[in-house]
């Protein structure tokens, strides 16, 4: 740990992806110390108030306060969960250039204080903004970790445990690729406990079928604009999903979890940031899990990947 023994977060971007993190974590009691950053410094004094007025009731002490970026150079993990909202009318690559300055006002000043823990992104297009963080820092890409399809794969255990009626950690299935439209659910990958999904829906006389499966996997893909459709934006999910990979972090867990990872020759594919089931522990990226791919689905992985190359590359990286 960076700041002795103390396990400390700093939080960049404190609205409603970083304050649904904050408050999950504050509630989980995964580190020691919280500091919070946003360009509207008012905005992150008051929310430091708020969670501080919540920790009587907190299941652990925690020191919680409204800071700078030099408060990150004895920080163990810094997460990044700040952006600039689509203008009306505003397209997809202005956003990303818009967002890549934001990036560029963020990354500097922590790396320059000193800090040298692990990064792990939220802010969206979340592969993208991984690999500017990784640009930008010039970190090894084991410490700079995109929430990728972290979310999405929960979404997916989810609506399978609904689907299936099981308890939704029971169910082995991943959401890989780009976090967005271009993203896959290699079913021939899925599990419910030990057995293969493909076998439960074969054997079970018409009850499921993969027509289902399909359309779930699509509910999945278009879960984030439904929710913003019926409030405005995504941010439980999320928040908790921040904090799950904090946990594996800390506790060096080695856990498997989809995160936005630096593809070095997996399936043929170099130097793109895209969601793969990786090994997460105090070193951050410790292992990428290849996956037995059907034809089908690596085809589909790799154009994900091209897709998000593209899209970089039009905005210079
Ligand atoms: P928000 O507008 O509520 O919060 C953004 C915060 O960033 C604000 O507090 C703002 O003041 C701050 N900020 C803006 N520019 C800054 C700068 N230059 N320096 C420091 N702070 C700055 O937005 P939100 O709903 O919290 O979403 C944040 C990001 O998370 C978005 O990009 C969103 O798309 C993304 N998101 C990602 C996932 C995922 O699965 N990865 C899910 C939901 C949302």
């Amino acid at each position: 740990m960076k700041s002795g023994d103390l396990k400390k977060v700093a939080l960049v971007g404190t609205g409603f992806v970083g304050m649904s993190f904050a408050y999950a974590l504050l509630n989980s009691g995964e580190c020691d110390q919280l500091v919070l950053i946003d360009i509207n410094k008012e905005k992150a004094k008051g929310e430091a108030m708020d969670l501080n007025h919540g920790l009587p009731f907190a299941k652990r002490n925690m020191l919680i306060y409204a800071g700078e970026y030099s408060d990150c150079h004895d920080s163990d993990i810094v997460v990044i969960a700040a952006g600039v909202a689509q203008k009306d009318g505003e397209g997809r690559i202005a956003l990303l250039k818009r967002n890549y300055e934001v990036f560029k006002s963020i990354i500097e000043p922590i790396v320059n204080s000193g800090f040298d823990g692990i990064f792990l992104v939220a802010t969206n297009p979340v592969d993208i903004m991984t690999k500017i963080t990784l640009e930008l820092s010039r970190f090894d890409p084991s410490r700079v970790i995109g929430s990728g399809t972290t979310l999405d794969t929960a979404r997916l255990r989810y609506l399978l445990g609904d689907y299936f009626s099981i308890d939704p950690r029971n169910v082995h299935a991943y959401v890989i690729g780009e976090h967005g439209d271009s993203e896959i659910v290699p079913w021939s990958q899925a599990y419910i406990t030990t057995k293969k999904v493909h076998d439960i829906v074969d054997s079970s006389n018409g009850r499921f079928s993969f027509d289902d499966l399909y359309k779930l996997s699509k509910d999945v893909t278009g879960a984030a604009q439904e929710i913003i459709k019926a409030k405005t934006a995504t941010y439980y999910g999320i928040g908790m999903a921040l904090v799950r990979i904090v946990r594996a972090i800390f506790g060096d867990e080695k856990s498997a979890l989809t995160v936005s990872v630096m593809l070095n020759g997996q399936y043929g594919v170099k130097d793109v940031y895209a969601g793969l089931p990786a090994i997460i522990g105090r070193n951050g990226v410790e292992d990428i899990i290849v996956l037995d791919l059907k034809e089908s689905e690596r085809t589909a992985f790799i154009n994900s990947c091209e897709f998000l190359k593209q899209t970089a590359k039009e905005i210079g990286f």
